[in-house]
């Protein structure tokens, strides 16, 4: 799975001129650069939820909140059963989507701190190669909207990241409380903006102090297609990363009190309401059959936070933990025109793949001198072949909690997801057959030693790839 380049330095020398890959020539990506697959190169858009579950979309089964632009979205193009985010928590989970990479490569994990606070001092690292420069190499046009996360001092924020513009808040929306704030969650249940000290950010600057959250997913929106709208002949790359459905909980009066799942409903419903109207904007402006979109989220659910916290339907634990309620979210793409409208993928896949997807689409090359952990989706998108992908890590922190190869998953280390018990080491490790038992209630492992053989031998070839990088969380 891992792809092992022994070329180093080869990807900056690509940046600088024309492109030898593989026998092929390819243009320097002006604007009809041509991918490998002899098409002219698409526009790619990622619209990525916080904390959203499995279980929360009409379309993975949820039973009164409404989504029918993602369902929509979902029955023009392809819906995956069995995708994961990078880590189950944001931080990580982000690094892993923007690079490629398992967050312990990068040090964008942590055992202790978890995520990035505000009075963290790092961030993703200068060295680390993000999905938005592997696109600018081919000239695309590249926006980053809503939560970054990886990092906000100045020299860690998207536009030092390969993005052209950014438009948003750096880190999670409840974080850095004001004086004013009610401690706990019980500000949670009534939430006031002036009860977080977030900035806004525009490019470099900040341009608000505790804004409007009740506005942000609508402005988010408003940014994404004013710059469809105004998109000229160079393909763009539109990275909107959604504050919500993290909690604390905003909708605009549009969608407050509307569904039926009370103010956590209101909000994924006006999330739904958000790639609507970006896919019209799509369609207006006649890019639909040239663009990808993907729909996915960050991690699962934040259960500790009850009501307000979603849900991974059948699957096993939320936010925070290993277990598939943790790391399994729903995932839909969307290309009329190439991907084969209403498919269903159970193949297995994950966010490390998005980077070598666009690389792949855009014709680009992926970083030589550096493992790369994604593969790329691309024949799975256009039919031409499954997902290459056979295993999948499960990371808590910088620590391997389990492994997932075929349908079979061990675990090593389980725990809790947040509170303070101790973390429970499994000799051998619990297996579960996750098509056969998706909530992972029944361990198979004294019925198949040979699977726990087959996967030790995984985690050794994954470790003799690994060197784990200072974590910039700590
Ligand atoms: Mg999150």
């Amino acid at each position: 799975m891992s792809i092992r380049m022994s070329n180093p330095r080869s990807w900056l020398r690509t940046v600088a001129g024309a492109f030898v890959l593989g026998g092929l020539v390819l243009s320097p990506g002006l604007p009809g650069a041509e991918s490998s697959t002899g098409s002219a190169v698409p526009n790619i858009v990622i619209l990525f939820a916080d904390d959203l579950g499995y279980g929360d979309l009409a379309c993975y089964g949820h039973p009164s909140i409404r989504t029918p632009n993602l369902d929509r979205m979902a029955a023009e193009g392809m819906r995956f059963t069995q995708f994961y985010a990078a880590a189950s928590v944001c931080t990580p989970s982000r690094a892993g989507l923007m690079t490629g990479r398992y967050p312990i490569r990068s040090g964008m994990c942590s055992n202790t701190r978890r995520v990035l606070f505000p009075n963290s001092e790092g961030g993703l690292p200068a060295g680390e190669i993000t999905i938005a420069e592997v696109l600018k190499a081919r000239n695309y046009a590249t926006l980053a909207i809503g939560k970054w996360h990886l990092g906000h001092h100045p020299q860690y924020l998207p536009t030092r990241n390969g993005f052209d513009h950014y438009l948003g808040i750096p880190y999670s929306n409840d974080m850095d409380r004001t004086a004013d704030s009610p401690r706990g969650r019980q500000a949670f249940l009534e939430p006031k903006s002036e009860y977080w000290n977030l900035p806004l950010i525009r490019d470099g600057e900040e341009i608000e102090r505790s804004p409007d959250q009740t506005q942000l997913t609508r402005r988010y929106t408003e940014e994404a297609v004013k710059f469809i709208q105004g998109g000229g002949k160079q393909p763009f790359f539109i990275y909107l990363a959604y504050s919500f459905p993290h909690v604390p909980l905003f909708a605009s009066d549009a969608f407050l009190g509307k569904s039926l799942r009370g103010l956590y409903g209101d909000v994924v419903e006006e999330l739904d309401w958000s790639v609507g109207r970006i896919l019209a904007a799509l369609r207006d402006a006649g890019l639909e059959q040239n663009t990808l979109v993907f729909f996915t989220s960050d991690n699962g659910p934040w259960l500790t936070q009850f009501e307000q916290g979603g849900s991974a339907g059948l699957l096993r634990e939320g936010k925070g933990s290993t277990w598939e309620g943790g790391m399994r979210e729903p995932a839909i793409a969307w290309w009329p025109g190439t991907i084969q409208p209403g498919g269903i993928s159970r193949d297995l896949a994950c966010t490390l793949d998005l980077l070598p997807t666009a690389a792949d689409l855009a014709g680009a090359t992926i970083p030589r001198d550096r493992v790369i952990d994604g593969v790329s989706l691309v024949p799975l998108l256009k039919g031409t072949g499954p997902s290459s992908r056979e295993s999948f890590f499960y990371y808590r922190g910088q620590q391997l909690y389990a492994v997932r190869k075929g349908p079979y998953k061990a675990h090593f280390i389980t725990k809790s997801a947040y509170g303070r018990d101790p973390a429970v080491t499994h000799e051998p490790p619990a297996l579960y057959q996750l098509e056969n038992d998706p909530s992972e209630q029944y361990d198979v492992a004294t019925a198949h030693p040979e699977i726990l053989v087959d996967i030790q031998q995984e985690v050794e070839r994954h470790k003799a790839t690994l060197v784990p990088a200072p974590s910039q969380l700590d």
